[in-house]
This record gives structure tokens, sequence and C-alpha cells, in this order.
């Protein structure tokens, strides 16, 4: 190992964890996805390489030559692999390794898992591993991928020959992490029709573990045909989990946008009659049930489910401002459907 000079920190998990961490602390603090990518796509590049490769290739400066590094990644690369901290990692952990927010740590450490997000099927942006190993990282004991369904062509919305695909992906994956304690379930974010049908078949949703149903399309409906249209969604027996109820979008790139207008009390009283959990997004931007909202489904004995919804690894990490949320209104965490031990979230999914 080389020689340190005073003032550097030794760090010895060498380049792909320091290229990977960055990447989770940078989309963890909302950095644009291009600032990401580099981090990303360096440590997919090296990884195949293997250790010694990535060392000799560092020690003969041949590094920067390989497809997929760049300047600022190479140093990551170097730094690491000659035992010291980077520089850009230390940045990384300075800027958006703290706590994303204050208030709600007691139910954050309760959530066993997550139930909505997605991979680079649909319009996340990374691979479903990725997304698992993150998931155990952060000591979850199950991911629900929940990818989106057909009509949301924007979001590269699965086919259900796609989705059969995937599922065997997924099984692929589980077999590979058996003995960790971790399970990724097989999932979906199935659009609601404007009739309130759902965009995938019963064939395919019957195979899931998990269906969360949200409103993607022609939210500025009237609000009657809303109601009936949600209302509609969440009876149905193979409907878990009513997602962003509202679709506002409150700050951040996309823009703003407003709540969609229904018949709040109708839809959940709809939900708790049926056991359907009501979404509490956790992502800044959406925000979403708002809290009025949140506090009138809790008052009507809803379930909960405390979702990241995350398109990125470092989002899982999100769940954090939806359990400040949720213990800001005073929701009993028995009635969080992720504080359930697995085997009964599962049990609850299927009836
Ligand atoms: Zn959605
Ligand atoms: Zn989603």
């Amino acid at each position: 190992m080389a020689e340190q000079t005073p003032g550097e920190q030794a760090y010895d998990d060498g380049p792909v964890a320091a290229l990977r961490r960055i990447a989770f602390l940078l989309e963890r603090g909302r950095e644009d996805t291009y600032k990401v990518k580099a981090f990303r796509g360096a440590a997919a590049a090296i990884l195949p390489l293997g250790e010694e490769a990535v060392a000799a290739a560092v020690a003969d400066g041949t590094i920067r030559r390989v497809e997929g590094v760049g300047p600022s990644t190479a140093t990551v690369i170097e730094q690491a692999v000659r035992g010291q901290r980077p520089d850009r990692l230390a940045r990384a952990e300075a800027e958006h390794g703290g706590p994303l927010v204050s208030g709600g740590e007691e139910l954050h450490a309760l959530l066993r898992g997550d139930l909505h997000s997605h991979s680079d099927w649909s319009d996340g942006g990374s691979p479903i591993e990725e997304m698992a190993f993150s998931a155990i990282e952060l000591g979850r004991e199950y991911q629900v991928l929940t990818d989106h369904s057909p009509r949301l062509k924007v979001a590269r919305g699965l086919s259900a020959e796609r989705l059969a695909r995937q599922l065997d992906v997924v099984d692929a994956v589980n077999d590979h992490l058996a003995g960790s304690g971790f399970t990724l379930l097989k999932g979906i974010e199935v659009d609601i029709l404007d009739d309130g049908s759902l965009d995938q078949g019963d064939d395919m949703l019957d195979r899931l573990d998990v269906r969360v149903a949200s409103v993607h399309s022609k939210l500025k409906m009237e609000a009657d045909a809303m109601t009936r249209r949600m209302v509609a969604a969440v009876r149905n027996p193979r409907v878990n989990v009513l997602g962003h109820c509202t679709g506002r979008l409150v700050t951040g790139g996309r823009g703003r946008r407003a709540e969609s207008t229904f018949d709040a009390q109708a839809v959940f009283e709809a939900c708790a009659e049926t056991g359907t959990a009501v979404e509490i997004n956790s992502r800044p931007e959406r925000r979403d049930p708002p809290t009025r909202l949140l506090e009138l489904a809790r008052d009507l004995g809803c379930l909960f489910s405390i979702d990241s919804d995350a398109h990125a690894p470092g989002q899982l990490d999100f769940l954090a401002y939806g359990a400040e949320r949720a213990e800001a209104a005073g929701i009993d965490p028995d009635r969080i459907v992720n504080t359930w031990p697995k085997q009964r979230l599962l049990e609850w999914a299927r009836s």
C-alpha cells in the first residue's frame, strides 16, 4: 500500500465501493442525474475487470483509458486503489451524508421494507440488482420492485411479456441473494385507467406479491368522475396500495402541479373498508397526501404504506421523509403496513 501523506484518511473498501457510495449520496441529496451517471458508469466499467487489473491499470497509468472512466472518476479510483479516502467521497459525505430530516427517527427505524420502487426497466436509473443491493445496505428486509404498466409509455411501462421476463430476473436475483435474509418482492405500479380499471391483466397481477395503483393520466378529470375512478381502483381486490393519491408536485425540477380534485372522504372510506393502504409518498417533490388529507385518512381508520417511490438507489433513503410526516400526524405504527413482519405483509397483500 502506498504511503499516506498527513491529512489523508485511510480507505480500504476499494474503488467500486467508493464510486457506488458517491453515487448513492448524490442521489440521496437529489443531485442531477447527469452528475451521478459518471460514478455509476465508472463503477459498472471497472467491476468486471477485477481488483488486480484495476490496480495494475492505476499503477501503469492506463486507468483513464478505460471506457466509462473519466477524469474525475479516475481520480476517485486512483485514490481508492492507493488506500486513501477519495476527496470526492469525503465531499459527498460532508454534503449529503447527514440526516435527511429531523423527526420521525423512531418510526423510520420500525420500517422493514418499502413497497414502491423503480428500476431501469421502466423510468428508474439503475438495474434491478443495484436497487436490491442498496436496499440490503440500508438494512431493509425486503424491497418491492414496482415498475410502471404498459400505458405509461413515457416511463417505458412494462408489457405483460416484459413483466413476465422481469419476474424471472427477480427470481434470479433472489437465488443469488439466498441466505442474506433479504427478499426482492414482485410488484407493479399499475396505472388506474379512466374508468378505474387497471392497466395490466388479472393473470399477471396475480403473479405479483404487491400491487400499487396510481393515477398518472387525466389528473385534471372532473371531481365526480375522479372519485368514481379512484373508488373503483381501491375496491379492486388486487389493489394493495393507493399510490400518491393527489398527484400534486410541490417543488423540484418537474415544476409544480395542483392536486387532483376528488371526494377524499369517499376514497379513504373505501380504502378503510377494503384494507387498501393509503400511500405516504416520501418523495420531497410529492409529499402526497397533503397533511389535511393524511389526517383525514388517519381519522377514517385507513392503513398506510410509507413508500420511497425511488427511481435511483440513493432515493431508497427517502423513507425518512415519509416517516417524519407520519409521526407528525400521529399515525399508529401498527397501521403502517411496512412496519409489519414480511409474512404478515404478504398475507395482507394476498387477501
Ligand atoms: Zn407514480
Ligand atoms: Zn412510482
